[in-house]
């Protein structure tokens, strides 16, 4: 199973949009092994975002995600990585398809609501950055044996 780091970003936030967004990922399946509220540092925020330090959007990018609340989250799944950059859309919610949640819910580049790794390399990274160990919950999810096929 996999781990991918995901964050309501602080315009999900300031528009409710939290439930939503943790609902589409349950429904799809996926199991919640980590959550919690944070008001970014700048100092995370640019650890974060490290990859992105010296384009042109990352200055406005720092002040969007230290600027509210956001929801950090790990969630787990088979292929779980790509599984949630599917469900997430492009960046672009103005451009992303119906049906993913920036297609249905963000039309903004910047403001698109939530963040997914971008790779497994990419979550684990992020997975430390946010959390301690002691943070990621080992449970067993009952749903699973109705979800994957295990022959
Ligand atoms: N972003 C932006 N302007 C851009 C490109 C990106 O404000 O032209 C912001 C946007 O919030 C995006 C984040 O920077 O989610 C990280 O960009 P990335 O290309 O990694 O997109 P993502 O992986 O989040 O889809």
């Amino acid at each position: 199973m996999e781990r991918t780091f995901v964050m309501v970003k602080p315009d999900g936030v300031q528009r409710g949009l939290v439930g939503e967004i943790i609902a589409r990922l349950e429904r799809k399946g996926l199991k919640l092994v980590a959550l919690k509220m944070v008001r970014v540092s700048e100092e995370l925020a640019r650890r974060h975002y490290a990859a992105h330090e010296g384009k042109p959007f990352f200055p406005g990018l720092i002040r969007f995600i230290t600027s509210a609340p956001v929801v950090a989250m790990v969630w787990e799944g088979r292929e779980a990585v790509a599984v949630v950059r599917n469900l997430l859309g492009p960046t672009d919610g103005a451009k992303a398809a119906p049906g993913t949640i920036r297609g249905d819910l963000a039309n903004d580049i910047g403001f698109n609501l939530v963040h997914g790794s971008d790779s497994v390399e990419s979550a684990r990274r992020e997975i430390d950055l946010w959390f301690r160990q002691d943070e990621l919950l080992d449970w067993e999810n009952h749903r699973e044996a109705w979800l994957y096929d295990r022959g």
